[in-house]
């Protein structure tokens, strides 16, 4: 019998990124060489052991900084989109890579979820490739950070996006109370009807969620835990001590306010209106 499905939301030592967002602590910062190099070994670590794997899996990188400028998470992306086993791997990134290297990527299963951060790229420059995405069939989403300065930003990426690629909102982290009014958060979830939920998150302790029962989070060690927000450990994927700590859970904390995580919560409408496309923030088409 094959085993369950599983999402793994992967996030190795890397911790660099080429941006300077004034909201983001891995603005500008430099990853050492060795750094770089155990970072590659880790993920190639990941990869072998994920096709060694008959169980449908999908994966979710989530670095901290930017993957797709180092060749081995394009390099991992491509590998691992070609297995059959896997259902999905997408990655957050900023899109600063060109699209060339998806040449050798199986497209039923890679998709992207890309941010677009004015100030650190040109709109017509993400556009363009965002376009060239759209005209090489890739699945992907493009969110932004919903800063009131950047509100004429949102407009106009969502009437220049290709038809059909949703445009989600993250509220911005450090707003003052009463950041948005009324009208704005109207006008916002008018361009991502579940803005609302990172706005404002459900009360999560004691909610059912997913982690730890069918999504895992995993760092370079190997280390699982149930999501990137839960300490606790689960055991490690390398030696198969997690299999044994996959049940059903409820969720330890008060609070949960990433995507990453309320997400797969099955008391929210993520399951259902994201159905397959959760892990790269893709509602399904309805009607
Ligand atoms: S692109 Fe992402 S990781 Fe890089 S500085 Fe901006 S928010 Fe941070
Ligand atoms: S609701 Fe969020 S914080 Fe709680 S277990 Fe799920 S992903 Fe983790």
């Amino acid at each position: 019998m094959t085993a369950a499905h599983l999402s793994l939301l992967y996030r190795g030592q890397l911790s660099s990124c080429n941006y300077d967002c004034p909201y983001c602590p891995f603005a500008k910062t430099y990853d050492s060489r060795a750094a770089l190099r155990r970072d590659a070994q880790d993920l190639q670590r990941f990869v072998d052991w994920v096709s060694a794997q008959s169980r449908p899996i999908s994966i979710l990188f989530t670095p901290w900084g930017e993957g797709l400028v180092r060749r081995h998470y394009r390099e991992a992306m491509i590998a691992l989109s070609n297995m059959p086993q896997i259902r999905r791997v997408a990655i957050q990134t900023n899109l600063c890579v060109g699209t060339r290297w998806l040449d050798e990527a199986n497209l039923q299963s890679l998709a992207l979820w890309c941010t677009y951060h004015p100030g650190q790229v040109k709109r017509a420059a993400f556009l363009a490739r965002c376009h060239e995405l759209a005209r090489r069939g890739v699945r992907f989403s493009v969110g932004m950070v919903a800063m009131l300065e950047h509100v004429d930003e949102i407009e106009a990426m969502r009437s220049e996006l290709p038809e059909g690629v949703p445009l989600w909102l993250n509220a911005y982290d450090e707003r003052p109370a009463d950041y948005y009014t009324p009208e704005q958060v109207r006008s916002l979830e008018d361009v991502d009807p579940h803005f609302g939920f990172n706005l404002d998150p459900r009360p999560s302790l004691g909610a059912p969620c997913l982690t730890g029962e069918s999504v895992l989070s995993v760092d370079g060690s190997g280390h699982v835990r149930r999501c990137h927000f839960v300490a606790t450990p689960l055991g490690n994927l390398y030696d198969g001590s997690f299999e044994a700590q996959l049940r059903p859970r409820t969720c330890p904390n008060t609070r949960c306010d990433c995507y990453i995580g309320y997400s797969h919560r099955p008391d929210l409408p993520f399951q259902r209106d994201y159905a397959d496309g959760v892990l790269e923030r893709i509602p399904r088409k309805v009607g």
